[in-house]
């Protein structure tokens, strides 16, 4: 057996009676499963909430919580993550059966045991369990694609226009202020075109790292297009967005870039723009009152924060960033 083997699958028996546990336990182990035993519907529900238990074997009789109430009970704990139940049923006692079947419960098997009949049923419930596993891992990094920029980690283009709307229409609704940053790295095409492609690549992503450590939890930080990045900072007013602007610039072009031993001075433009003030009033405008702030700050020799006004007005910040 190597370290890179799945995990044996975990399998938790609940009976109240011992002959039935050392039964089922012997022959469950000795198929290569690993199994927990416990005596009462409680105790499963216990058990389960810890987490890692791949299929429940279930008695139906039992004193206290019944293994129709505790069925329920489990069912009703594990709506995300399939942990299927079989019931352990005496062969007569069809009513809790169908009682069980009816109220979730995934398969049963019927005292006395046939062992075939019952190691096929556990494995069959054990492929059932992996395929809605692999189901729910794929659909969560399909989740996390559909809204990531691969490269960067950052927020997409996709994502940020969704989020920026919802934010907007709180600031709106709540007249609570809401900044936007938009941040373009200069002469970028230079360092594709002097180093490669693939340091311009790991230029853009330690850029992204630098900017995400700049901002707070709240603030939205995407990839808007090549090498260009926007920060959505919400509730935050022209002082606190002068602020973390002044942070981005210097977290980026304070400190070189060092890629493979080589030392690389990166230094961006960035325009800040303003919810609510003369000239933005919707969510497009915002963005285009940062975009021509950025453009002013180009035009004014790069390296610099220029904040949109409606008189064009330019902030750089006193002293450069600290080599
Ligand atoms: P400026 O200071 O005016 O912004 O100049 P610039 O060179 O940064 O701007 P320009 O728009 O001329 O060039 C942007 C470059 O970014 C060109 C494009 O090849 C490069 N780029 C866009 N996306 C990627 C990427 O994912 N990886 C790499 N390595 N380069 C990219
Ligand atoms: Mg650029
Ligand atoms: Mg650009």
């Amino acid at each position: 057996m190597t370290d890179s083997q799945p995990p044996r699958p975990l399998l938790l028996v609940v009976d109240d009676d011992r002959v039935t546990r050392e039964f089922l336990g012997g022959l469950l182990r000795g198929n290569g499963l690993n199994v927990e035993i416990v005596e009462h519907g409680q105790a499963a529900v216990d058990r389960l909430a810890r987490g890692g238990v791949d299929l429940i074997l279930l008695d139906i009789i039992m004193p206290g919580l019944s293994g129709v109430d505790t069925c329920r009970l489990l069912k009703t704990m594990t709506q995300d993550a399939f942990v299927p139940v079989m019931l352990v049923t005496a062969k007569s006692d069809m009513d809790s059966r169908i009682e069980g079947l009816r109220i979730g419960a995934d398969d049963y098997v019927c005292k006395p045991f046939d062992e075939r009949e019952l190691l096929a049923r556990v494995g069959n419930m054990l492929r059932l369990k992996q395929m809605h596993d692999d189901v729910t891992n794929a659909k969560a990094r399909l989740e996390k694609l559909a809204v990531q920029d691969e490269l960067t980690g950052l927020y997409n283009y996709r994502y940020l226009h969704t989020r920026l709307n919802e934010e907007f229409k709180r600031a709106e609704r709540y007249r609570d202020p809401l900044a936007c940053a938009m941040i373009d790295i200069d002469h970028f095409k230079g360092f594709n075109d002097s180093f490669g492609h693939h340091v311009g690549d790991r230029v853009l992503a330690e850029v992204a790292a630098r900017l995400r450590k700049a901002v707070r939890e709240i603030d939205v930080v995407a990839r808007y297009g090549g090498e260009e990045f926007l920060l959505v900072l919400p509730s935050t007013h022209f002082t606190g967005a002068l602020t973390v602007a002044d942070r981005v610039w210097r977290g980026v072009g304070g400190e070189p870039v060092v890629i493979e031993g080589q030392s690389y001075t990166v230094t961006i433009s960035v325009g800040v723009a303003l919810y609510p003030s003369r000239d933005v009033k919707s969510k497009d405008q915002l963005i285009k009152a940062a975009d021509r702030a950025l453009y002013q700050a180009k035009d004014d020799g790069r390296d610099r924060i220029c904040v949109f006004q409606h008189q064009g007005y330019i902030y750089r910040p006193a002293s450069p960033p600290e080599a």
